[in-house]
């Protein structure tokens, strides 16, 4: 019979993921069984840590691997037994594949903004981009960009530690590169002569409405990247459209990080275009 896998989601508040139907649809397209079980610390009280105890019972009861999200990406790391260089060099993971008894892991959501980026705006000057959110999203869209040719990269956070942090950790792995950061609080200089930004911080969420930067500093030839995909057309967004911005919304970063992971839990090729049809359905 054909094989079948059983993955699943460590993270908090994880229940309504669009995750699972994203997986076992695309799986049941190609006429494999695959099961994806979301596993909520929030709903098992259990703290952030506790993911250091669940992945390897995972691995005891038979899950082939595992997508890991916020708050435990950076917690999964000592219970793993190798990363691949991606995964180290952003410092987080948030797939975990278990091969013959070792647990390896992966970065996927670099791969999926890279590929969504590539794919959204190709034409994209890269010469000098914002990032604004220095957080988990934030590390690794850091490194895609650093991946997609960027030239300077400019990391903002309302934590300045962390932006400075981010910036010299991934901007070390990119010496021919210029990586600094700057102060969120003043968009309008973070964001004169940027060819682009990217926004990845909770700003524009449904439970965090508004927009982090002021409209009136969105205009063209800037470029306008959200990784927040609920909702897709977020306020920055929608302000950036107005304004004759090319933009891109994070449902690329969500299905491809998706598909990436789906890839590495099966062994099997994923459409792409199927799965971005289905995330719109969902
Ligand atoms: P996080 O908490 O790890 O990081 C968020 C960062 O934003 C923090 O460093 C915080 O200090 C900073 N911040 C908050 N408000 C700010 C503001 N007004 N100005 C500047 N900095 C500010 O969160 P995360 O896991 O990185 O997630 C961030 C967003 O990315 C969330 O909306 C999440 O849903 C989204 N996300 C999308 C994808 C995708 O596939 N599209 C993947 C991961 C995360």
């Amino acid at each position: 019979s054909a094989p079948s896998y059983l993955v699943g989601l460590i993270g908090a508040g994880v229940g309504p993921s669009l995750s699972p139907p994203m997986h076992e649809r695309e799986a049941a397209v190609s006429g494999r069984r695959l099961i994806y079980r979301t596993i909520d610390i929030t709903d098992l009280e259990l703290p952030a840590e506790s993911v250091a105890e669940l992945v390897p019972a995972a691995r005891r009861l038979g899950f082939n691997g595992l997508n890991i999200t916020h708050p435990c990406k950076r917690l999964v790391l000592p219970v793993l037994d190798r990363l691949t260089p991606d995964a180290a060099a952003i410092g987080a993971v948030n797939t975990v594949v278990f091969d013959d008894g070792a647990a390896i892991g992966h970065n996927t959501d670099w791969s999926g903004f890279a590929r969504s980026l590539e794919r959204g705006l190709p034409h994209a000057h890269r010469d000098r981009v914002v990032l604004l959110g220095a957080g988990g999203a934030g590390a690794a869209v850091a490194y895609a960009l650093l991946m997609s040719g960027v030239r300077t990269l400019v990391v903002a956070d309302l934590d300045a530690d962390r932006a400075a942090e981010l910036a010299e950790w991934v901007g070390g792995r990119f010496p021919d590169t210029r990586c600094e950061s700057a102060d969120a609080a003043d968009p309008g200089r973070l964001l004169a002569g940027a060819d682009g930004l990217v926004h990845a911080t909770p700003v524009g969420m449904a439970h965090h409405p508004g927009t982090p930067v002021p409209p009136e500093l969105l205009r063209p030839p800037l470029w306008v990247a959200d990784v927040v995909y609920r909702p897709l057309r977020t306020e920055l967004l929608t302000s950036a459209e107005e304004r004759g911005c090319a933009t891109l919304d994070g449902g690329g970063m969500a299905v491809f990080q998706a598909a990436d992971a789906f890839e590495l839990f099966t062994g099997r090729t994923a459409d792409r275009d199927r799965m971005l049809a289905h995330f719109h359905e969902l």
